[in-house]
């Protein structure tokens, strides 16, 4: 069983119905956090799912909309934890650094719980694996593997494959159409990719929104990069504008233009099981 369930599907633009960047992956047991935009720990609870019960938090970068809340995640980890349990998170490099820092943040706060709870007698950790291009994490029958994307200015950054029992997920993040994008997807079943309207965002007249233009996928990217690769699903998640209400099917439709296979608009706590 594989269950890909998109907790968050927020962009950087607050939307009350949009939780930040976050997807999870469950399968075999195993839970697989993909980035920890804002409110991540409220959208995992509604998910049935808890920061200590998650295997590894694996970032596609290091951009604030998908790592805000991994102070959350860390903290309400440790907290709950009955024995220390260090969280592993994966990203591409750069997340060593991130984490060292969060941990900073974090000390006082440490702090203060430490000298509250005699039980407590340990401090929060992560284990980091930093990685561009190769095997991401990997246990049991499940695989994830992480190839480089584009987001440039914004680098390193990747995307995901997870692999198990014949099925692939493809976790794409932020990026614009590119051959590490294209090896992730080949021949998945769910290919969720984070997506910009071209055509709305040219209307705002913000010069600050003007810039995000060349470094996301249009709807129409997203469905050429699953049309190429062959996949069967396409999940369209992180909408920037957020959609009007009412406009969902544009999004769908622009994409679909371009690929033939099953399209949808992601909102939070939208999932899909696969056997
Ligand atoms: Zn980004
Ligand atoms: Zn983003």
């Amino acid at each position: 069983m594989l269950e890909v369930v998109t907790l968050g599907t927020g962009s950087p633009i607050p939307d009350p119905q949009r939780a930040g960047a976050a997807t999870l992956v469950r399968a075999d047991g195993v839970q697989l956090l993909f980035d920890c935009g804002r409110a991540v720990v409220m959208r995992l609870a509604a998910a049935g799912s808890l920061p200590l019960l998650l295997d590894a938090v694996l970032l596609t970068h290091l951009h604030s909309d998908h790592t805000t809340d991994l102070a959350d995640v860390i903290t309400t980890r440790w907290i709950m934890a009955p024995v220390e349990s260090p969280l592993p998170v994966v990203g591409p490099p750069g997340t060593q650094r991130l984490v060292d820092r969060t941990l900073a943040m974090l000390a006082d706060d440490v702090g203060y719980r430490r000298d509250h709870h005699a039980d407590l007698t340990w401090d929060p950790s992560c284990t980091v694996h930093e990685v561009h291009d190769g095997v991401a994490w990997e246990s049991g029958g499940v695989r994830v593997t992480a190839a480089p994307t584009d987001h440039r200015p914004v680098a390193p950054t990747v995307g995901y494959r997870v692999e198990v029992g014949g099925r692939v997920v493809a976790i794409a993040g932020d990026t614009v159409p590119c051959a590490g994008l294209d090896r992730i997807c080949a021949g998945a079943d769910v290919y969720v990719q984070t997506v910009l309207r071209d055509d709305l965002v040219r209307g705002v007249p913000s010069p600050r929104l003007q810039d995000v233009l060349d470094y996301h996928s249009t709807c129409a990217d997203a469905g050429r990069t699953a049309a190429r690769a062959g996949a069967a699903r396409l999940v369209l998640t992180h909408p920037v504008p957020p959609p009007a209400p009412g406009t969902e099917g544009e999004w769908v439709a622009a994409a679909a233009e371009h690929f033939a296979g099953e399209v949808v608009l992601a909102h939070d706590l939208w999932s899909v099981t696969l056997d």
